[in-house]
């Protein structure tokens, strides 16, 4: 290990937002305390859109965190230590910049700063301003891309009027001249599945929850086009059981938004059918049901099964 470093890292199966984080706090850190001692890595293999932001607003790819253990750590977009990569219980935690829910504990005090708002990025777009730092164009760019896939182009629920401002101020610095057709070019590579195998549609953006009643793992897809998964859905079922039976699950769930329809097809695999049906409020169909208004894990998916299967 090297203690003089410390790794920004997010969460594993990493999306769009957990990698600008790190890449931009890691900036922010070494810029105001002009020192080079911060360094982003990544806890997994990067999805499409996160390779089209990088590769679009010319940064590198960070670097793969296999085991943290031992390392010191600052944690962006997540703080459960299930969605963290290994290791990290043996780690030496020192800060945490989120926008999820609270589920951590340990054994000494640290600098939390957690907001409800739709982005991680957007949290540290207001630590640039509040340090008085300047943002390159490029990682404007990286940033308002995190940002614009987060809250599905302003459409999600979570999105707050910090966000929307925030996304108009990167906008403008990273020169991106229409940033509601940059959201739908990014959904367009994020949303192209044709050739994923059904088990890498499900992983593309998938998070475990430990709850009371057992282990859960929630699976999100974003489409601009529902239609794409027509013909597909037989066989994500089939995986998403193979996902369960094989890796102890109570229940796995794989949710496809129509970000157009601005609704999403719920996939369920679970040891309690009826118990999912009640939590969704909606009777499932040989595992399948569409949920009209249904755009987001954090804010609407997640927090229904934590009152019904955390109690
Ligand atoms: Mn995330
Ligand atoms: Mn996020």
């Amino acid at each position: 290990m090297d203690a003089s470093k410390i790794y920004i890292l997010g969460h594993k199966s990493p999306d769009l937002d957990s990698v600008a984080s790190a890449i931009a706090l890691a900036e922010l850190k070494n810029k105001s305390e002009n020192k080079d001692k911060y360094s982003a890595r990544i806890a997994g293999e990067l999805n499409k859109e996160t390779i089209f932001a990088l590769d679009r607003f010319g940064f590198e790819k960070p670097e793969l965190l296999e085991n943290a253990q031992g390392q010191n750590l600052i944690l962006v977009d997540h703080n459960e230590f299930e969605q963290a990569v290994d290791g990290t219980q043996e780690a030496k935690i020192l800060e945490i910049i989120d926008h999820h829910k609270l589920n951590f504990k340990y054994s000494e005090p640290i600098y939390i700063n957690c907001r409800p708002w739709g982005a991680t990025c957007s949290i540290i777009k207001s630590l640039f301003d509040t340090n008085n730092i300047s943002i390159s164009k490029e990682l404007a760019g990286l940033m308002l891309s995190a940002i614009l896939v987060d809250t599905v182009i302003t459409k999600s629920p979570t999105v707050t009027d910090f966000d929307k401002t925030i996304i108009e101020d990167l906008a403008r610095i990273s020169g991106v001249a229409d940033w509601k057709e940059y959201g739908m070019e990014l959904f367009k590579v994020r949303s192209n599945v044709k050739e994923l195998a059904d088990a890498e549609i499900i992983k593309s953006d998938f998070k475990d929850f430990d709850f009371k009643s057992g282990k859960f793992g929630i699976g999100q897809v974003e489409t601009v086009d529902l239609n794409e998964f027509a013909g597909r859905e037989e066989g994500l079922l089939l995986e998403l059981k193979k996902l369960r039976e094989n890796n102890n699950y109570h229940s796995v769930v794989l949710f496809i938004t129509d970000i157009m329809k601005e609704g999403s097809l719920f996939l369920v695999s679970s040891s309690a059918m009826e118990e999912v049906e009640k939590t969704l409020g909606q009777k499932l169909e040989q595992g399948k049901v569409y949920i009209d208004g249904i755009l987001s894990r954090k804010k609407q998916v997640a927090p229904l099964f934590v009152k019904h299967f955390d109690k």
